[in-house]
């Protein structure tokens, strides 16, 4: 069951009682089922008129079996948390300073995030002798930047890659 707040669209995370983008409550949001589909449940029961409590299979005061009406399923976008504003930040600004994998350890990719910090310190460790031979200078800086739009797109495919 996925809650879709009627405020803004963003997907409210299980177990919140409001929107944390623009603090509706949950209580008013959509709700959608495993097939993401909208379930209506009218307010009150057919049968006896009453008021039905939020989400009862059965009227309290009648007992008459409440009826839903579903939607076709919908496509819900994941908005952007806050994590993954920070993993964006750390694969960009110590990348200037050709430090990479921040943004990878951020998004809790151990692996991946391994493999840029080991590039990082064979880059760090080969600078020294391409400072030597200027001629040579401009295969640093091309290693330097392709390490950098790797690490960026990497964390920004991940990202997109839990879009549903
Ligand atoms: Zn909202
Ligand atoms: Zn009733």
């Amino acid at each position: 069951m996925r809650h879709i707040c009627t405020g803004c669209g963003n997907e409210i995370p299980e177990g919140q009682d409001f929107c944390y983008v623009c603090g509706s409550w949950t209580k008013n949001a959509l709700i959608l089922d495993e097939e993401n589909r909208i379930n209506v449940y009218p307010d009150m029961c057919l049968n006896c008129g009453k008021e039905l409590p939020r989400g009862s299979d059965f009227c309290p005061y009648c007992g008459t079996k409440v009826e839903g009406v579903q939607s076709t399923p919908v496509v819900v976008r994941r908005q952007w948390t806050l994590m993954d504003y920070l993993s964006i930040a750390l694969a960009v600004i110590p990348g200037f300073f050709n430090i990479f994998g921040l943004g990878q350890i951020i998004q809790r990719r151990w692996s991946k995030a391994f493999v840029f910090i080991c590039a990082t310190i064979l880059l760090l460790y080969l600078t020294p002798s391409f400072m030597e031979n200027t001629d040579h200078y401009w295969i640093l800086i091309a290693m330097q930047i392709v390490l950098f739009m790797f690490s960026l797109m990497d964390v920004f495919n991940h990202i997109g890659s839990r879009e549903e």
